[in-house]
């Protein structure tokens, strides 16, 4: 769960990068965050991640208070979220087995969980017989799924997803879309940000959309960008 209550955000240089910002996101949902470069977007994302504190207002994510969050209970707060970048993040010397064997054992896993686990994710995002390969032995789509799976490999309750089709053909971009939302309907909240119009339209999904630090609108079934009649 997201809720910010009346955020802002004035960064040391004086850029007043959020004015006011509230919204909520429930578990399950799934939620297409747009606007502009420069609109806030990424500082919303650092807010969630608490990598940086909001100057006013609160931030609120998976049961932990941003604003009064010990540095203890900060990598607790982001095991608690998977993020998946526009360019991948992936380990080129480990294959793809070991990219998610190495985040698993990072947070304490057993061996046995370890073997477990993988294959089902692996299996999930269409990569059964990958997990021999390395990075660049993978198309760029394929490298995504990888990078989505990572982002699962330990059961996260919400997967932030940062531009995840910025680097991908519109045909491969579809499908990496297509497999969050099929995450999502297994139960994990996914939260995609994104300035692709045209992808964001071919799901009819909530969309919020802010615009120079501020959410102009905050609708069901696409449309960003046009008023929907
Ligand atoms: P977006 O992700 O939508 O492109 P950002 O959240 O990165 O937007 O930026 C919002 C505003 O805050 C912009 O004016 C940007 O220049 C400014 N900004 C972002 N990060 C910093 C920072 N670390 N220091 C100062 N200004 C920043």
């Amino acid at each position: 769960m997201i809720r910010l209550t009346e955020v802002e955000k004035t960064y040391e240089n004086g850029t007043h990068a959020l004015k006011g910002v509230s919204f909520r996101v429930d578990d399950g949902e799934f939620v297409f965050l747009v606007g502009p470069s420069g609109s806030g977007k990424s500082t919303i994302l650092k807010l969630l991640t608490a990598e940086e504190a909001p100057t006013a207002g609160q931030v609120a994510v998976n049961g932990y208070n941003v604003n009064t969050i010990r540095p203890q209970q900060v990598p607790f707060l982001r095991r608690s979220l998977g993020v998946v970048f526009q360019d991948f993040r992936l380990i080129d010397k480990k294959t793809v087995y070991e990219n998610m064997s190495f985040a698993m054992r990072a947070i304490g896993a057993s061996a046995r969980e370890v073997r477990k686990r993988i294959p089902y994710v692996l299996d999930l995002v269409g990569l059964g017989e990958k997990g021999g390969q390395f990075p660049g032995q993978l198309s760029g789509g394929e490298q995504q799924r990888v990078a989505i799976a990572r982002a699962l490999v330990n059961n996260p309750n919400m997967i932030i997803a940062d531009e995840p089709t910025g680097n991908l053909d519109p045909s491969r971009s579809y499908e990496i879309m297509r497999l969050l939302e099929r995450i999502n309907e297994l139960g994990t909240t996914i939260l995609v940000v994104t300035h692709e119009k045209e992808l964001v339209n071919r799901f009819s999904k909530r969309v919020l959309t802010i615009e120079n630090g501020r959410i102009i609108s905050d609708r069901q079934g696409g449309f960003y960008g046009y008023e929907k009649k």
